[in-house]
């Protein structure tokens, strides 16, 4: 590590492995500025939830997405590793929370109503002020708990279990969902699965992704979903890019179906644009 040799100024400068440590800390103090500032570098998008039960889109995951000023995208994945690193994960859901509330409210406005996920950590769920946050946004837009949905993967669940999980239960028994995200690829055993206080799994979109191709992941997600509604859970698929895969999904009885066949993830007023064609087309 350059930093130890200290004294080779230029050496530390070109090391790659110091480079990438000293563009980190620059993202970082840019992201918080860009979420301080909240002058649109920072927005939601919006992907439709098939209820393959109704075959309406009543409901929705929100993504946030991150355009820098200088043009440049940068992707969630890094960037939410980042906020997590840095402590500042905590700030961004609470910008994300009532952001996404807000919308669900503009939606009711329009006399849309339409469910919402939102993405959080496990720092989030063990942070003291998450739930009366979340309670306090739902107070200030008027909007019913059972509107929303917290997802929440399997490492976040098990990272500082009993905080994260008081926290879950809370949640739960004011109305709002709870959804296992990317089932399958974490390491909740089945002993495990039936303690978690959650009303959705998710099947990560590895096992859906090629579903109609393989026939191996056509076994591991017919079961998961009977798993799941055994267990009581709701079961949505996440990764659904072709009409095959959809209606395999459809006929092993999967409750939701999310992913590009349907739609990316769109801005809130394209959503709603996509919502009246989607809905008018039938
Ligand atoms: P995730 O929660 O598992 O979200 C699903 C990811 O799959 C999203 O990537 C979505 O755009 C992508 N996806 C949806 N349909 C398809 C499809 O048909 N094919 C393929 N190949 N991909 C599909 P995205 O938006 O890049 O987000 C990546 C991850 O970043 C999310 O995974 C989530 O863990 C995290 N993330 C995104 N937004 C937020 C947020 O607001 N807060 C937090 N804490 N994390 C977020
Ligand atoms: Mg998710
Ligand atoms: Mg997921
Ligand atoms: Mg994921």
């Amino acid at each position: 590590n350059a930093a130890q040799q200290g004294s080779n100024a230029v050496y530390f400068y070109q090391t790659g492995e110091d480079e990438a440590y000293l563009e980190r800390l620059l993202i970082i103090d840019e992201l918080k500025a860009a979420l301080q500032s909240d002058d649109g570098q920072l927005f939601m998008t919006y992907q439709p939830k098939l209820n393959m039960h109704s075959q309406q889109v009543d409901k929705v995951e929100s993504l946030i997405r991150w355009q820098r000023r200088n043009g440049e995208w940068v992707s969630p994945e890094f960037f939410i590793d980042l906020a997590e690193q840095s402590g500042l994960i905590v700030e961004l859901t609470q910008w994300v929370l009532k952001t996404v509330v807000a919308q669900v409210a503009n939606w009711v406005e329009q006399g849309i109503t339409m469910k919402a996920a939102i993405n959080v950590s496990a720092q989030d769920i063990a942070d003291p002020d998450f739930v009366p946050h979340l309670e306090a946004m739902l107070d200030r837009y008027q909007i019913s708990p059972s509107l929303i949905t917290i997802e929440l993967t399997e490492r976040d669940m098990i990272e500082n279990e009993e905080k994260g999980i008081a926290a879950l239960k809370v949640l739960k028994e004011i109305g709002v969902h709870i959804s296992l995200d990317d089932y399958g690829v974490g390491q909740t055993s089945l002993g495990r699965l039936k303690m978690l206080p959650i009303d959705e799994l998710k099947l990560d979109k590895v096992f859906i992704l090629k579903l109609a191709e393989t026939h191996q992941d056509q076994c591991i997600v017919r079961s998961t979903i009977s798993l799941g509604h055994q267990l009581g859970f709701s079961v949505v698929a996440e990764g659904v890019e072709d009409k095959a895969s959809l209606e395999l999904l459809k006929e092993m009885g999967c409750d939701y179906a999310q992913g590009y066949y349907l739609s990316k993830p769109l801005k809130a007023e394209l959503l709603t644009q996509w919502l009246g064609q989607y809905h008018e087309a039938g």
